[in-house]
């Protein structure tokens, strides 16, 4: 039965999720299958856990999260291990997913109480016989559903947060990547043995699917637009909140006074990285006329030098190498040139680098997300003309800016939630920065005050202190007070600016 599995697709044996390495086929970890009624249970005992959880407050909550960073930390090499073997990706990249991961979770840990607990606000004149008082509290259990292409750093993000917040989590990672998902579930436990906060659920999409409608009090989801849509559908049959951290096409602007040889550095490295399978992958360049044909140069150079099957891995799913190699396929069909790879590089498992040129911008390599390592290099007469092509898709995640001058303007005009100047994807590991996108790429934010917000109901309370000078709620008000009620409004509000 082993023989006639195809390397890196999971099958179901037995109630098991079985995944394998997409490189060698060798098996990475067999979990058992959710149904409804393991989901439903999953759910009963986060309840109880959540209650226990927020019951412990902030700074127990942080000393517990710490310790758990801590473990990450001490055991990087095996988290590394399992997911290289999972993923495929070199372990070098799976240590610097991980070393994010835990920035995040660290950050969070000490920022949740700060950030979330209960503050005085003060009020406005009309009021103030009134405290203002404002807290964030826990949703309660919030669901967490992830991708494959990056298992440990998708996932903590909203988990991090969540359980920060004072939520318990019931996760389902992908059917692709369920070992690494069950090994953070599992070293959680070990640091916080009392109850399940953090359970995992396996199964495929429909145990998925199964979660969205399953009563969690939120649920933050990670993955492809497509997927993000029936997850919403079915998260409003109850009215259920989501974050959506969705798919992208993520441009970079080379502008006329950039560093050339940086840009292309950064170019390879956030097109080429984990083999391109990245949400925020840089697949599009916009080179402004003076500086294309140095950066084409510059790009092939370094790209052309990467290792296949060393820095670039495997394409974790084999169902995106058909993607891949239609993406490429169109772009040499539509009058696309390839400067380096093109249709050969589709070698399954891999794909070797490959970057296009003099691609119509109505090409699918340009339009949709590829999920490979390629790009897309376009020349434009102006930073505008980059702008405006950069913002013609309805995807809307990250970008970047190489220039000087005008980095910053140009990446205040990028519809995006993200982007890097002078550099590419480093927005992700800073854990004091919000992550997310508009359009098609999504809505709510992980990551940062907006991350931790995004976990906790914000909770109003106003506490009166005395008499009201104004009283306006009353229906034991005179027709005087009335009338004071008048003359201050109007001498507070009446005054045009
Ligand atoms: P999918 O959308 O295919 O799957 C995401 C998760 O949803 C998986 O766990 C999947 O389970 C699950 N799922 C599938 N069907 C349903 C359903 N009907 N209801 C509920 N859950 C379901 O995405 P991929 O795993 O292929 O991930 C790649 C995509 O994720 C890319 O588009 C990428 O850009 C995006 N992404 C976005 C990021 C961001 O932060 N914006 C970060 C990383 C990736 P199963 O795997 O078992 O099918």
């Amino acid at each position: 039965m082993t023989a006639t599995r195809t390397p890196g697709l999971p099958v179901v044996e037995d109630g098991l999720l079985i995944s394998t390495s997409p490189a060698t086929g060798a098996e990475a970890g067999r979990v058992p299958v959710a149904d409804l009624a393991a989901v439903a249970a999953a759910m009963r005992r986060a309840r109880i856990a959540a209650a226990w959880w927020a019951g412990l407050g902030f700074d127990e909550r942080k000393v517990r999260l710490l310790r758990w960073r801590a473990l990450l930390a001490e055991r990087v090499e095996e988290l590394a291990a399992l997911t290289h073997l999972e993923t495929g990706k070199p372990e070098a990249d799976a240590i610097v997913e991980a070393l994010a991961a835990i920035e995040h979770t660290d950050w969070a840990a000490r920022n949740a109480k700060r950030v979330l607990g209960p503050r005085r606000v003060k009020s406005r004149l009309v009021v103030a016989e009134h405290a203002g008082h404002l807290e964030y509290q826990p949703y309660g259990v919030v669901g967490v559903i992830g991708p494959w292409n990056y298992p440990i750093l998708t996932p903590l993000g909203p988990i991090g947060g969540a359980l920060a917040a004072g939520n318990a989590v019931v996760f389902k990672p992908s059917e692709y990547t369920p070992a690494v998902g069950q090994w953070l579930v599992d070293t959680f436990a070990e640091i916080v043995p009392e109850q399940p906060v953090l359970q995992a659920v396996h199964g495929l999409g429909d145990v998925g699917a199964l979660l969205c409608r399953s009563g969690v009090n939120k649920l933050a989801f990670t993955g492809s637009t497509a997927t993000a849509k029936k997850v919403m559908a079915a998260c409003a049959e109850t009215l259920t909140p989501v974050i959506i951290e969705a798919g992208g096409k993520d441009a970079l602007i080379v502008d006329a006074d950039a560093d050339v040889a940086a840009a292309a550095e950064a170019a390879v490295w956030g097109s080429m990285t984990n083999a391109g399978q990245t949400c925020i992958g840089i697949e599009r360049a916009y080179a402004v006329a003076s500086v294309y044909d140095a950066f084409v140069a510059a790009v092939v150079e370094k790209a052309g030098k990467l290792k296949v099957g060393e820095e670039i891995g495997p394409i974790t799913m084999p169902g995106q190498i058909d993607i891949i190699r239609r993406h490429i396929d169109d772009a040499l069909a539509a009058g696309g040139r390839a400067v380096l790879g093109g249709a050969e590089a589709v070698q399954p498992p891999h794909v070797s680098p490959t970057v296009l040129v003099d691609v119509p911008e109505t090409s699918s390599a340009i339009r949709e997300e590829t999920f490979g390592p390629t790009l897309t290099i376009t020349k434009v007469a102006d930073a505008d003309e980059a702008v405006a092509k950069a913002n013609a898709l309805p995807y809307g995640l990250g970008g970047a800016v190489f220039g000087k001058a005008n980095g910053i303007r140009i990446a205040r005009r990028l519809r995006a939630g993200m982007v890097a100047v002078n550099s590419t994807l480093t927005f992700v590991g800073v854990a004091t920065l919000p992550f997310g996108g508009v359009g098609d790429s999504g809505f709510g934010r992980i990551h940062g005050e907006d991350g931790l917000r995004e976990f906790g109901r914000a909770k109003a309370i106003t506490v009166r202190r005395g008499p009201s000078l104004l009283p306006a709620m009353t229906f034991e008000r005179t027709p005087a007070q009335v009338q004071r009620i008048v003359k201050t409004l109007k001498l507070l509000y009446a005054r045009r600016p």
